[in-house]
């Protein structure tokens, strides 16, 4: 099929790649000049396992392009996907404002017939909103007879495993009463679909809805675990093993109960502040949503807290090493991150920063720039130089395996404080280290 893709962000450029890789002809559009000229040398713009090989290959099968000419787009794509930004306004609600452009630019230049695959995360509503927009401009063009089906088709890869999400969804889900939509979006996932059917049909407003559900399901299910780590920390309980305890059981499961130093990114934080904002607009007291953001709010300041206990004399001229600066594992997004939480109160009391990641260094200049409380070390011992204590904020592979030996006699302070439960407090102990993580019992 002809597709076209608007947004060659996280979600579009993943989409726009594995929808190519089946066998349909992709082009992808983007307001970013300078994306779109990396791009058609097949640089990705992101760091997602597997798409540079992705982007190569069907580059070269010329089943996919870049382009910063909407027209082109629209003149290609029957079906038409939008992948752009839906950013929190001040007041939390989702801002719209690039997902309606995008919609009035399509019927602005459509001759024939076109569907309109929202992609984009947007609140219950939108699909209604993006119909009266293009009906209203088709109309006003005198295009009367010109059809823009618009079907709410939410995203739930997840940055770092975004390209083998895509490419096996667990689900898809189709918000259309539309035939003609419904007919071609089974043709456009029917490869998708081959060993079992993973296609919920629905209405749009349902489907709208279905997006920012499991977000909040899961951001819940993390804060949850986030209080009963203060629960056990002071009770002395390891919530390590409470973790191992309860995912055993498979009504709950492992998923999503690792207790932190809180959740990021682009999507959760955004997510609940819109259904928050939605639920208000609509005479419901989110009580429940309230309190997962609060929490999360807390959890981001808890390591700043655990390491000003550590140094009664405060900690202006002490120089942090942290560990991991991307919101999670395997990508290079920083947006919200932990880690800029915790550097951000560490600047403002005076500390100074030596900070390592396998991917996010050039996003953490890009944000950050050059400043003297800023060292972007090498490599991850690199960080250790001059230390006084080390702080976990991402739990990368790399950051596993350590010598705990090395790590004794590098900090001033011989003190690891681990976002992330990564390590053995006893083996820390054992090493002569003060380890402190979340909700874990203290061991001397
Ligand atoms: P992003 O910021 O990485 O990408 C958005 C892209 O859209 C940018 O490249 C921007 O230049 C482009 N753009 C903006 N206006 C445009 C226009 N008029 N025409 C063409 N391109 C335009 O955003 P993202 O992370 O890909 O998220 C996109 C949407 O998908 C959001 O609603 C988000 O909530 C949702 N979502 C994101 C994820 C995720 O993990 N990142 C997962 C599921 C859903």
């Amino acid at each position: 099929m002809e597709v076209s893709v608007f947004g060659s962000g996280y979600v579009g450029l993943v989409q726009a790649a594995v929808l190519a890789d089946v066998g349909h002809q992709v082009i992808c559009v983007d307001i970013d000049d300078r994306k779109i000229v990396q791009l058609r040398q097949g640089i990705p713009s992101i760091h997602e396992p597997g798409l540079a090989a992705l982007l190569e290959e069907n580059i070269k099968a010329g089943r996919l392009h870049f382009t910063t000419q909407a027209s082109d787009a629209v003149a290609h794509g029957k079906v038409i996907f939008i992948a752009v930004g839906t950013p929190p306004n001040e007041d939390g609600s989702a801002d719209l404002q690039h997902v309606l452009s995008v919609a009035r630019q399509i019927a602005g230049m459509m001759e024939q017939d076109r569907t309109l695959v929202i992609k984009s995360t947007v609140p219950v509503g939108t699909a209604d909103k993006v119909r009266m927009e293009t009906r209203a401009t088709l109309d006003a063009r005198d295009k009367t007879h010109l059809n823009a089906y618009v079907v709410s088709n939410p995203e739930f890869l997840k940055e770092g495993s975004a390209v083998a999400d895509c490419s096996r969804p667990d689900r898809i889900i189709i918000g259309s009463q539309d035939p003609i939509a419904q007919a071609q979006m089974a043709e456009l996932y029917a490869p998708f679909n081959r060993n079992h059917e993973r296609t919920t049909y629905m209405d749009n407003r349902s489907a709208e809805l279905v997006k920012y559900a499991a977000n909040a399901m899961l951001a819940t299910r993390i804060s949850f675990m986030n209080e009963l780590a203060s629960l056990a920390e002071s009770l002395g309980v390891d919530i390590e093993a409470v973790r191992k305890g309860i995912g055993s059981d498979p009504r709950i499961g492992y998923h999503f109960i690792y207790p932190g130093c809180g959740f990021g990114g682009s999507c959760f934080p955004k997510d609940l502040k819109a259904l928050i904002h939605t639920a208000e607009e609509n005479g419901i007291e989110p009580r429940l949503l309230r309190t997962v953001t609060r929490i999360n709010d807390d959890q981001r300041q808890l390591l700043l807290h655990k390491l000003k206990a550590q140094f009664p004399e405060g900690l202006a001229g002490k120089s942090i090493a942290v560990w991991g600066l991307a919101f999670k594992p395997n990508t290079d997004d920083m947006r919200e991150a932990p880690s800029r939480y915790l550097m951000e109160a560490l600047w403002a009391e005076g500390a100074r920063v030596r900070a390592f990641d396998p991917e996010a260094m050039t996003e953490c200049r890009r944000i950050y720039g050059y400043r003297n409380d800023l060292e972007l070390c090498a490599t991850r011992d690199d960080t250790l130089q001059d230390a006084d204590a080390l702080v976990i904020c991402t739990e990368w592979k790399a950051f596993r395996v350590v010598d705990f030996d090395e790590l004794r006699k590098k900090l001033r302070a011989r003190l690891v404080i681990d976002g992330r439960n990564l390590f053995n407090p006893q083996q820390l102990a054992r090493a002569g280290l003060h380890y402190i993580g979340i909700g874990l019992p203290y061991i001397r």
